[in-house]
């Protein structure tokens, strides 16, 4: 299939302006000022997009793609996510993960879900393992998941600071986080260990001791929930002045809002490209509630219009800075020639009228 976008305002997400984008099969093949729609049989679709803005499709790190909780027992259990509620978040590559139930829910059942989702459009990946160590895997080994598994990019989530963590010591934590260090370069994959952070005391301490004393690199590590609180938060600040990742989760209320954290970040000036977010889509929030995908744009977007936050700037954190951490850039996170056709159009108000995911049409609204 090869669809001819013309006139489109396009956010790579650095604002470069109208630019004409030629989608051959799953890539972006040309993106020029003006490209020629002269052969009729060749581009079979031309979409004129009277200045529309493109922005690269987001990359969402934490979903709950086959539900999550069952804080309350049984009932209590979350749906698994829809096709649907994604592609209208803007959603075009997720990463699906266990949460607290890994006994219910299997890592197997947890691929194939991935796998279903990447047939009805866009692109998965997952990581092994739940909140508890030991870890579940799918080979019986780690270093094996990441090595001859494609779907598994990382380890996750695995909860520290909380009361449903099993509290890993230090020796633990290093002796998983050295295995998904090795099975990421053996596969050629980021090796992230996906760090859940709840409300407990000790907040990222146990994470900054074992990084000060292990050689293992800062950017293996992608602390989560960073926002849920205004001390894990400050916390957060500091970790991200040094050195570390922090991902912030969309939907937040009761702790620090995303607009909020990130006029924080910003004013603190932390190198941008360390800050990501994510939905914790489909996780059951403590207390009650449902995270939902819908948040990572609405709260992308409300830091762009009411906020007033530059887009490329807002954009950063669920599409480049994600596929850089996620050692996906330049397919992922980016609207340039030759990576993959994941593009979102808006209208003048932000509002989301088109997404492409690979190259196909999946949502027109
Ligand atoms: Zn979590």
């Amino acid at each position: 299939m090869i669809t001819l976008l013309k006139n489109v305002d396009c956010y790579c997400p650095e604002h470069i302006g109208i630019r004409d984008i030629l989608l051959a099969g799953e890539k972006i093949y040309k993106m020029q000022p003006d490209i020629p729609c002269t052969d009729r049989i060749l581009i079979e679709n031309v979409i004129d997009c009277g200045e529309m803005k493109a922005f690269p499709g987001f990359i969402d790190q934490h979903v709950h793609i086959l539900g999550g909780g069952g804080e309350e027992g049984f009932p209590s259990h979350v749906e698994e996510i829809h096709i649907d509620s994604m592609v209208k978040a803007g959603v075009t590559t997720a990463v699906g993960l266990l949460g607290a139930d890994g006994i219910t829910r299997s890592l197997a059942s947890l691929y194939a879900k991935a796998k279903a989702l990447e047939l009805q459009g866009i692109t998965t990946f997952m990581y092994s393992g739940w909140y508890s160590v030991p870890f579940r895997t799918l080979t019986q080994d780690i270093v094996s998941d990441l090595v001859l598994i494609d779907k598994v990019i990382g380890v996750g989530e695995i909860a520290l600071a909380d009361h449903r963590s099993s509290n890993p010591t230090r020796e633990e934590l290093l002796k998983m986080a050295s295995q998904v260090h090795l099975g990421g370069m053996l596969g050629g994959k980021a090796g992230i260990l996906h760090l859940h952070l709840g409300d407990g005391k000790a907040g990222l301490s146990l994470l900054i001791d074992l990084i000060n004393n292990s050689d293992l690199p800062m950017e293996e590590f992608v602390p989560t929930h960073t926002n849920r609180n205004p001390r894990l938060f400050e916390q957060a600040i500091e970790y991200c002045l040094s050195g570390g990742n922090i991902d912030l989760t969309a939907g937040e209320t009761a702790g620090i809002t995303i607009s909020d954290a990130f006029g924080r970040l910003l004013d603190k000036k932390v190198d941008w490209h360390l800050v990501t977010v994510s939905s914790d889509a489909n996780g059951s929030i403590p207390g009650g509630g449902v995270g939902s995908i819908q948040c990572i744009y609405d709260d992308i977007i409300g830091c762009i219009r009411e906020e007033g936050i530059d887009p490329s700037t807002a954009l950063r954190p669920v599409t480049e800075n994600a596929a850089k951490r996620l050692k996906l850039y330049p397919r992922k996170g980016t609207l340039q020639e030759g990576s993959d056709a994941d593009i979102l159009l808006l209208d003048e108000d932000y509002n989301l009228k088109k997404v492409f995911a690979r190259g196909k049409l999946i949502l027109e609204q």
